[in-house]
């Protein structure tokens, strides 16, 4: 078998496989964006936002990729003066230290090891010291496979009264957020995930706070200039058309779907890949108490790198795992199960990794990452 990209199993850690009706929705000739018929199209987006955040607020869709929703949010909200503390323990964490850095002149950065979380002690530490007007943090980090504990962060930063700053691009539709019951002041969530709509925009959602906070930042990026527009359910510069359509039917799904339901088999689906990682005889990378439910993040089998493993997989079986970034390349697979992956593409990969290893003569249990899957199927 050799990769096909149209039949692959495909679960790297976002964008993630796409239903056939979003696909679908996006084959429309070219529309008009100032005319009804598309500001009928953003209404109907406008609408079902909140179906994806959970709760109603001020909502943005902005085209561009996550990093577009990271740079509009904290290049309008983190403040002028006064202290941004950034937490990082992984790749997009050390990305949102360099984006905050473009625009906060006093920054204080907290760091763990990537893999490991952020002690709240440390965050109660240095908010106690005074003077943080924003805590900007990443929810899942993708690059580790870790979710941070925002139950455990969240009310030391409400006590604070800073503002609290989420990238939530792979957690949101994903990993449960009650933001309000958090008090998050933004989230950025990115089309290419949790919702399984393609690449390309990114949904933000702000508080009453933020808003009233919000100044100007970028040009193309000014969030106070999207939230005008789409008052009159516009944008201000011409929006990616297709990518509204296929946005309005994933959120269609969605809805259809239920958010309880996708962050429910979100969750089964990960608990199932972390027992099958364990029979397997692998180890996690990050610290287990903190794996994430949307991308779970393994050390390569012991003396296999990616051409002996991930490769095999893609060209031997058509399946899409991703490996690890930065440091961790060539050291870590991630398995991405979030969106509308489901119980089959957890069977066909842990089937073909015990393949993989029973012929490396590095299976313990044979049909054990099996039967995990099975046994948690519904
Ligand atoms: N933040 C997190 C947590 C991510 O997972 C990603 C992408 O994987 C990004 C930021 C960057 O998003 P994008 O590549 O869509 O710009």
């Amino acid at each position: 078998m050799t990769f096909d990209p149209e039949t692959t199993t495909f679960l790297i850690a976002g964008p993630v496989r796409i239903h056939p009706r979003v696909l679908r929705a996006m084959s429309m000739p070219s529309l008009n964006h100032r005319g009804d018929y598309f500001h009928g199209i953003v209404t109907e987006i406008r609408e079902l936002l909140p179906v994806l955040f959970g709760t109603k607020g001020h909502q943005v869709i902005i085209t561009g990729s996550g990093t577009a929703g990271l740079e509009a949010m904290y290049s309008s909200l983190v403040p002028k003066d006064g202290r941004t503390l950034v937490l990082t323990n992984g790749n997009f964490g050390d990305r949102t230290n360099s984006i905050v850095r473009r625009y906060a002149t006093n920054v204080t950065t907290l760091s763990a090891p990537w893999g490991q979380a952020v002690p709240s002690v440390a965050v109660k530490a240095e908010l106690a010291k005074g003077d943080v007007k924003a805590v900007c943090l990443v929810h899942n980090e993708t690059s580790v496979g870790l979710a941070n504990d925002l139950a455990l962060i969240a009310p030391a930063v409400k006590a604070s009264g800073a503002l609290f700053l989420v990238d939530g691009i792979s957690a949101v539709a994903g990993i449960p957020l009650p933001i309000e019951e958090w008090g998050v002041d933004a989230v950025v969530a990115g089309s290419q995930k949790g919702l399984a709509a393609p690449a390309g925009l990114a949904l933000v959602h702000l508080s009453d706070r933020a808003v009233a906070a919000l100044h100007p930042g970028t040009f193309y990026l000014d969030l106070a200039a999207h939230l005008k527009s789409l008052e009159k359910n516009d944008t201000p510069w011409t929006p990616a058309v297709p990518l509204f359509l296929a946005l309005r039917e994933a959120l269609l799904l969605l809805k259809e779907e239920g958010l309880d339901h996708r962050l429910e088999k979100t969750h089964r689906l990960a608990e199932a890949s972390r027992a099958a990682v364990r029979a397997l005889g692998l180890e996690l990378f990050p610290d287990p108490r903190y794996a994430s439910d949307t991308v779970t993040a393994v050390k390569n089998p012991p003396g296999m790198g990616d051409p002996e493993f991930r490769k095999v997989l893609e060209r031997q079986y058509n399946i899409l795992l991703q490996g690890g970034q930065a440091a961790l390349a060539g050291k870590i697979f991630r398995i991405g199960h979030m969106g509308i992956a489901d119980w089959p593409d957890l069977l066909v990969t842990f089937a073909a990794i015990e393949r993989i290893l029973s012929r490396a003569g590095k299976l313990p249990a044979p049909g054990q990452a099996l039967r995990e899957v099975v046994d948690r199927m519904p």
